[in-house]
């Protein structure tokens, strides 16, 4: 096992990782079992059936521990499964504060399930310190953060709801998506979960859909194996497999989705037919003090709004793009374009996304590792 203090480029190699014990391969086996041969009953090498353990599972759940800088982790069929098995901690009668500018499929599961099951939820621009303070009552059982935010990239203070969360016997949840871990560390700035969608920066390659919690505390990653296992909400061997082999190169593909996001930004920023880029780079960005403290880079989210900011304006210059895709998702190497109030969002009823901005003009850009000439060259032809 590599040494525990390695630094952040080196664990994404190394985290957790050892040699197979059987043949010695480097990479962990793919391992398609669903059981496992037991000597006498209950004798066994630490695996009984696959929906509670799996090999090639484990390597990754030890991978993805070591780059959150967390004691555990879980890997899950999916983000939304994740995310599923966190608000399963919960009771009727209990409640969640949580962002107004929320991953549509977290909104969703949010108010059209779990509100069902008499919990209730709060979205509140959590930007606001005190606004977060003014929902916390005896009822509140966990802080739901997303940052940067999807799709509007405001940046929520981790570090202050920690000690929100802490001061009233809280729990933390960041779901760190759209950061990745080489950008931000949840854990280490007083987060208890930290929540992820592998489909995304970790996956990397568009080819996979897989869900991660990483924490520290044993009680609590025994509650989530407990309720994961008891749910069945399990990732393949072979999905597992994928995002660990993505994950060796992920701070070699965050370092250019941050320099081509850069460029990206500052290029439409300079356009002048563009009215508006939402980017935490930025100095003029209104959290852009607190995403350097605790941001190590940007990354390459952004959207924009063309100065029309109309529905057909939005709708022509995301179908006129070449190099970028017009696509879901986010995080892989290709670059891929959105339409928000369309796709992602459009669970979220119109008033509502119109309040907290995310209008029908805007457009949301997932900027890939290409030459950033070629990037800037699409949105050039595509915007004129
Ligand atoms: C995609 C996404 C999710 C959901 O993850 P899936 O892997 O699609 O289930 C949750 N949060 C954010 C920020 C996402 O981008």
């Amino acid at each position: 096992m590599a040494p525990k203090k390695l630094k952040f480029n080196s664990r994404t190699i190394h985290g957790g990782q050892h040699p197979d014990k059987a043949y010695g391969a480097v990479m962990p086996p793919v391992y398609f079992t669903s059981t496992y041969a037991q000597a006498k009953p209950g004798e066994h090498l630490g695996y009984e059936y696959s929906r509670s353990h799996n090999p090639t599972r484990t390597a990754l759940q030890a991978s993805l521990a070591s780059i959150e800088s967390g004691n555990y982790a879980l890997a899950f069929a999916s983000g939304m499964a994740a995310i599923d098995t966190v608000i399963k901690l919960l009771q009727p009668g209990d409640e969640v504060i949580s962002t107004n500018d929320l991953y549509g499929g977290t909104y969703r599961i949010f108010t059209k399930v779990f509100a069902a099951y008499g919990i209730t939820f709060h979205f509140v621009p959590m930007g606001d310190i005190d606004e977060v303070k003014k929902h916390v009552n005896a009822n509140t059982k966990l802080l739901w953060v997303e940052t940067p935010t999807n799709p509007l990239m405001q940046i929520i203070d981790i570090k202050a709801m920690s000690l929100i969360a802490k001061a009233n016997n809280v729990l933390l949840a960041v779901d760190n998506t759209f950061a990745s871990p080489y950008l931000q560390r949840p854990l280490e700035l007083g987060a208890d979960i930290v929540m992820h969608s592998a489909t995304k920066y970790l996956g990397g390659h568009s080819d996979v859909v897989l869900g991660a919690l990483a924490l520290n505390d044993t009680a609590l990653v025994e509650r989530l194996a407990f309720i994961q296992n008891s749910s069945g909400s399990v990732p393949g061997p072979m999905d597992a497999f994928l995002v660990l082999r993505g994950i060796k190169t992920l701070h070699v593909r965050m370092q250019r989705h941050s320099e081509n996001g850069r460029a990206v930004a500052e290029y439409l920023t300079s356009h002048p037919d563009v009215e508006k880029v939402y980017w935490p780079g930025f100095e003029t960005h209104p959290n852009h003090e607190v995403a350097k403290a605790q941001m190590d880079d940007f990354g390459g989210m952004i959207s924009f709004v063309h100065k029309d900011n109309s529905l057909d304006k939005a709708v022509a210059i995301v179908s006129a793009l070449k190099i970028f895709t017009l696509a879901e998702s986010l995080g892989g190497v290709e670059s891929l374009a959105g339409h928000p109030a369309s796709m992602t969002h459009a669970s979220i009823p119109k008033e509502i996304r119109e309040k907290t901005g995310v209008t029908d003009g805007l457009i949301r850009l997932s900027v890939g590792i290409e030459d950033s000439e070629d990037l800037i060259s699409d949105l050039a032809q595509a915007l004129g």
